[in-house]
């Protein structure tokens, strides 16, 4: 059916834009989705992969949210592994290796199967706006469309020119169109525009690769969903490869440098420092001779192979060398060569938490264009993005998230409160309660809120619920049910774990670091619970038991946060004027211009001592206020 009357123009089918649109139109809102090319919707511009740390526990955070990136997961995943199982439970994560074609091919499915959204082929090169709001947007072919609201979510595009040594062309990524009339546009009307800078690694032809030298890394054989409430079926499931550079590869790069368009002084924008390009490797870590490659398939019915750990921006000649000069890839093949690619984007701090623009009412930002890069952080603001325009529409309240709850609400907080000085990407280390924000609680975390949104239905909050009970009656049976030490000291022999010598609980046992749920229950029976439902919360169980000390901690300080968050600081408050607070206190104060005592606190260069000066000033500047 289609959609008549749009009230919300969402600019971009990337990550951004799918997610910005289906979380509105999840709503009811009428939505239109403008895009370039709608063959390229969510197209991963660079690794053909979803996932990692933090980045696996965002996708699962949508998901619980009704988001659409770990459906489209699911049914292009091509291999699973789940990150850091030798580590701690916070950096637990899980990455699925993506068919690049099916991903792309599902989340349109999903996008154009939505009763409430209209995808239309189109550049946007101008939004409508009158007395400070957003009205509309005009395309490159004249046609107006009116709407109450506008997510701006062009990635990449806006004033894209990609750089390839000394030689760069505008485009939004390889293939495709840059966006300048738009990127024009939004400085004229205000928009405070920053430069930043990524870039990709060579594509080869996997015929061409001599496997044979290379280290298989095969997946997981355990079967994952990143979906907690849909199925999808499992695809043939591939291997990726290692290998390394050598000291000839360091040779071309460190000789070649100012051929490279980021050696060579072509590059203005600033780029990721955590996801360094090659050349980068190679100048700033002098010590490590030999840099890490991996060879990540594109997809089943492709030989394409991504070259991860390549990335650079040298002329075609030089790559090919450089390629070469790599174990197993002596006769490599490129398919598609590197480049690095600068772009416009927007700082952060002119946002609200909702994802609003302060300059411009009913205008939305998410993704790229806020300074972020990685297609999940993209997601992730899509959905928050798209989730407070249709609210606002519908005159309900706006919808923020906060760091005690949600990887995501540590991002918008990081992105809005603090701006960002180069491409932003979540990591674990971001997150100060990163035990409580796990990849296997997100449901738990975030579905109610969902339900209670309209984002999801009473089908999947049922899901979320019989979880809820199921582990609950398994935390019960564990804490009540008491074994002899005739019973248990040939099984706590087995496992190397000291024996006991009166009644103990099997929740005292399994806190014993030798001891797991899963061999108890191996050596006792399962008792209460079939396979299948422990097979569901077991790992989630032993976790929660084994780190119940750190968890009760972590409880106290979110406490404290969620405190903090509460004392609110006036917009008005001159910052200047308080002179007990450092210089650069004062200086960071003023330019971020916190909300919050929380916010305040995490603030680089503000020293306790500030915080404690600010604290006593809100109580004064809250006296002087009329009462009410
Ligand atoms: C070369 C390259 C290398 C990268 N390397 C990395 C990396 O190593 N690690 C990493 O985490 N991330 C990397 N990224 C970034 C990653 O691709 C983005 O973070 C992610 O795709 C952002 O999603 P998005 O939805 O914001 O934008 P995009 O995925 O870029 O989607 C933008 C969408 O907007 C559409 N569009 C743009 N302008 C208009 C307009 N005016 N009208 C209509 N439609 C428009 C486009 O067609 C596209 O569909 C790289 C990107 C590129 C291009």
């Amino acid at each position: 059916m289609p959609v008549k009357d749009p009230e919300i123009v969402v600019i971009g089918a990337g990550h951004a834009g799918c997610e910005a649109a289906w979380a509105a139109a999840n709503l009811g809102v009428p939505v239109l989705l403008a895009t370039s090319d709608p063959a390229n919707m969510a197209q991963m511009s660079c690794n053909p992969s979803v996932g990692g740390v933090a980045k696996g526990q965002l996708v699962r955070e949508i998901d619980a949210l009704g988001g659409v990136m770990a459906r489209a997961t699911d049914a292009a995943s091509i291999q699973f592994r789940m990150l850091n199982t030798g580590k701690g439970p916070a950096v637990r994560a899980p990455r699925s290796q993506s068919d690049r074609k099916l991903y792309v091919q599902a989340m349109r499915g999903l996008i154009e199967s939505h009763p409430h959204i209209r995808v239309i082929r189109a550049m946007v090169s101008a939004l409508e706006v009158s007395g400070g709001r957003v009205r509309g947007v005009v395309t490159s072919s004249g046609q107006r469309y009116c709407a109450r609201a506008v997510v701006l979510t062009a990635g990449t595009f806006l004033n894209g020119l990609i750089r390839i040594g000394d030689r760069s062309f505008p485009a939004g990524r390889a293939g495709d169109p840059a966006s300048e009339d738009l990127a024009v546009n939004l400085k004229a009307l205000g928009l405070p525009a920053m430069r930043f800078k990524t870039g990709t690694p060579p594509r080869l032809d996997g015929r061409t690769v001599d496997y044979a030298r290379l280290v298989e890394q095969p997946g997981d054989d355990t079967e994952y969903f990143f979906s907690f409430f849909h199925r999808a079926e499992r695809l043939p499931q591939v291997s990726c490869w290692q290998t390394r550079t050598s000291a000839e590869t360091r040779r071309l790069v460190l000789d070649n440098l100012k051929l490279s368009s980021l050696y060579g002084g072509y590059v203005e924008g600033r780029g990721p420092r955590y996801c360094p390009s090659i050349e980068d490797k190679f100048v700033r870590f002098p010590e490590r001779e030999i840099q890490h490659l991996f060879l990540e398939p594109e997809g089943i019915d492709t030989r394409e192979v991504y070259l991860n750990g390549l990335s650079n921006s040298m002329p075609h000649e030089v790559q090919e060398r450089m390629v070469h000069s790599v174990e197993g890839l002596e006769q490599a093949e490129i398919v598609r060569h590197g480049y690095a690619i600068e772009y416009d984007c927007y700082d952060p701090r002119a946002l609200k938490p909702t994802l609003e623009s302060s300059i411009l009412s009913g205008l939305y930002l998410a993704g790229q264009v806020n300074g972020t890069s990685g297609y999940e952080e993209a997601a992730g603001q899509g959905l928050v993005a798209g989730l407070n325009a249709a609210r606002a529409l519908q005159d309900r309240q706006e919808v923020t998230f906060s760091r005690t709850e949600s990887y995501l609400g540590v991002m918008l907080d990081d992105i809005v409160g603090r701006g960002v000085d180069e491409p932003y990407r979540l990591f674990s280390s971001r997150a100060e309660f990163r035990l409580h924000l796990r990849q296997d609680n997100a449901d738990l975390r975030l579905a109610p809120l969902a339900y209670e949104l309209g984002l999801i239905g009473p089908e999947q909050i049922a899901v979320v619920e019989a979880k809820k009970a199921l582990l609950a009656r398994c935390r019960d049976f564990l804490s009540r049910t008491r074994v002899s030490p005739e019973r248990i000291n040939p099984y706590l022999e087995s496992v190397g774990s000291a024996s006991a010598d009166s009644w103990l609980s099997l929740e005292k046992l399994l806190r014993r670091p030798e001891v797991s749920l899963a061999s108890l229950f191996g050596f006792l029976g399962p008792w209460e619970f079939t396979a299948e439902e422990l097979e569901k919360i077991l790992p989630q169980v032993e976790l929660e038991v084994k780190y119940a000390g750190y968890l009760d901690r972590e409880l106290a300080r979110m406490d404290q946060l969620r405190r903090m968050e509460e004392v609110k600081i006036p917009p008005d408050l001159d910052f200047s004027a308080i002179s007990t607070i450092s210089h650069e206190g004062r200086e960071r104060l003023a330019r971020c211009r916190p909300s919050t005592l929380g916010q305040a606190s995490r603030l680089p260069g503000l020293t306790p001592g500030d915080l404690s000066v600010l604290m006593v000033e809100l109580g004064k500047h809250g006296r002087k206020r009329p009462a009410g």
